[in-house]
């Protein structure tokens, strides 16, 4: 469902831009909305969240798409915990489809799903390991890496059931907007993959945009 957002971005205040390959780590506190931006368009933006003030409750794929019958997130979703509690809505989407089933890219996936080769290549699990160690204050560790939401990512599952990496359907300025209904810890990997066309082989920048309650 695309639905545009009426803030404005200069409204925002705070805003970071994202490259390929690194990360965003930081507390969205409860009524406080958050933008992810597709700069350059078919990036994916690998995104966990947990609640800010006891992270052992976190965003759950399973509890999501059963309250909202729906395996595809988009603007009206509401994002669940694992204690099936609201986390997050999405307020509005200019893209239209995001993901929560492919998962997220790892050294071990890679070797998997391309070649033994592709080991050593950057991959989301990567930035997340680094994100949560150099931000030991919010007290995350391995096995705190779970379900995952790609935005801006187009998995489309086949009528026999199997998932498919689709060409994009994201481009230059889509967006994906999110308001925190409780204190939400939100860290996004921007997905350096170069393996297959969700970010069409060619990954770009995002900018983040958060604004007050
Ligand atoms: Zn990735």
């Amino acid at each position: 469902m695309i639905k545009e957002s009426p803030l404005l971005v200069s409204d925002a205040h705070y805003s970071q831009s994202v490259d390929a390959g690194d990360y965003f780590f930081h507390v969205v506190k409860a009524g406080e909305t958050i933008r992810i931006i597709d700069s350059e368009g078919n990036q994916a933006a690998d995104t966990l969240f947990y609640n800010a003030n006891d992270v052992s409750e976190r965003y759950s794929a399973m509890d999501t798409i059963r309250e909202q019958g729906n395996v595809y997130l988009t603007a009206g979703s509401i994002l669940k915990t694992n204690d099936n509690r609201d986390l997050m809505e999405i307020v509005a989407d200019t893209c239209g489809r995001h993901d929560t089933l492919g998962g997220a890219c790892a050294t071990e996936s890679n070797t998997v799903r391309y070649d033994l080769e592709k080991r050593c290549m950057h991959a989301c699990r990567d930035s997340w390991m680094l994100a949560i160690q150099e931000n030991e204050q919010y007290g995350l560790s391995k096995e705190d890496i779970t379900h995952n939401i790609n935005f801006f990512m187009n998995v489309p599952i086949t009528e026999e059931g199997g998932l498919t990496f689709a060409d994009g359907i994201s481009a230059p300025g889509k967006y994906v907007e999110l308001q925190a209904k409780i204190d939400t810890l939100v860290l996004i990997s921007n997905c350096p993959q170069l393996n297959n066309p969700c970010n069409g082989y060619n990954p770009t920048p995002i900018e983040v945009c958060v604004w007050s309650a």
